[in-house]
């Protein structure tokens, strides 16, 4: 028997459990929807939800996303304010603060958590502390952290958290969610530009599913996705969300650490503290093509989790994607040992520092 065909409907009392499941992950008490899509989804409902034309958007710009998030805000008519920081670094709570104090008109902030394109991540925490100060709404791309870093939803005043399976929680990726407080609620509800009977109206959802007292689903769910989403959930939860937290942060301590030993790539984040658990971008030096890096890589060990980086990244930039299964010291060791035969190095130094690493992290 297949075991992904011929499956019965999803029961909308098993698709409210897998909702209260992503709002326990997110430590929110708030409602939390379950998008039958991609992350892209949710991110656009957000926006789409919020902005309108007469409002002010600081978009936050420390990757490709953020870029994509300024398009959309733009096209809903809201006045763009971008802060822009190099990709390779993260931006601080006293430049978000800056901006908020020479456009007091902004009303909503969008901001990505972590970046596995680019493999930074931001203070969330402290931003998200000036925003609430200067009481716009913050919506946070977390697709990338979720399962990867602390996350704490509500203690940190995320308004909007949008998260998706396919990266840390070694999920789908056509499923996807996002939490909405009460402040995002009435900012929805009151834009008279928001979605209504639309594909990405949180509003319809509100009104149709979650103040319906979630008894009937307003459409057929994706229930391959769902049972998948439900089953990465579970899995997170027996092997506990610290314990997940950390073999994240383990696998980019010990990538980072056998790559400096090794000596030929660089960490594309130089700093630690910028640098996403998520996942290792590494600058190739010159003469060095990424793609026939990663292709080499590749040929070397099939099961690598190796690209090389996305647009004008594609030959100075090679990504290790160590999340979900494989962050996890087997795929580190086996990368380290694959770099090392491509570029001619001895993989034994690369090998004691990255384990090395990987005990310290994981304890602390
Ligand atoms: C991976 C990721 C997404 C999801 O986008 P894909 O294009 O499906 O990979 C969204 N936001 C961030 C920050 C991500 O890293």
């Amino acid at each position: 028997m297949t075991p992904y065909l011929d499956l019965p409907p999803l029961s909308a009392a098993e698709f409210a459990a897998i909702e209260d499941q992503v709002a326990a992950l997110l430590h929110t008490t708030a409602d939390v929807i379950v998008t039958q899509g991609e992350a892209l989804l949710p991110l656009e409902a957000a926006i789409r939800g919020a902005a309108h034309p007469g409002s002010t958007a600081l978009n936050i710009v420390t990757g490709p996303y953020g870029q994509t998030f300024g398009n959309w805000l733009r096209s809903c008519g809201a006045e763009v304010v971008d802060l822009a920081v190099p990709f390779d670094s993260a931006v601080t709570a006293a430049q978000v603060e800056a901006a908020l104090r020479e456009h007091p008109a902004i009303d909503f902030v969008s901001l990505v958590h972590a970046e596995a394109a680019t493999g930074n991540t931001n203070p969330v925490a402290e931003v998200a502390a000036v925003v609430r100060a200067h009481g716009a709404l913050l919506m946070v791309d977390a697709v990338a952290s979720v399962a990867a870093e602390p996350l704490l939803t509500d203690a940190w005043g995320i308004d909007l958290c949008v998260i998706g399976g396919q990266k840390a929680m070694g999920g789908p990726a056509g499923v996807s969610a996002v939490s909405v407080s009460e402040r995002a609620w009435e900012r929805i509800a009151a834009n008279p530009a928001a979605p209504r009977r639309s594909y990405l109206s949180l509003l319809d959802w509100k009104e149709r599913w979650t103040d319906a007292g979630r008894t009937v689903l307003p459409h057929a769910p994706a229930q391959l996705e769902m049972l998948a989403l439900g089953a990465c959930l579970d899995r997170i939860g027996a092997d506990g969300l610290p314990a997940v937290i950390a073999r994240h942060r383990a696998a980019s301590a010990a990538t980072r650490a056998g790559v400096r030993a090794l000596g030929t790539l660089t960490p594309f984040v130089p700093e630690d503290a910028h640098a996403a658990p998520v996942a290792t971008t590494l600058r190739t030096p010159a003469g060095v093509d990424a793609g026939a890096l990663a292709a080499e890589l590749l040929r070397l060990d099939p099961a690598l989790p190796v690209q090389p980086g996305g647009g004008a990244l594609a030959t100075g930039m090679l990504r290790v994607n160590h999340y979900g299964p494989a962050a996890d010291p087997g795929t580190v060791r086996g990368f380290l040992t694959a770099l090392a035969t491509a570029t001619g190095a001895d993989a034994a130094p690369a090998l004691a520092a990255a384990d090395a690493a990987w005990t310290a992290a994981a304890a602390g």
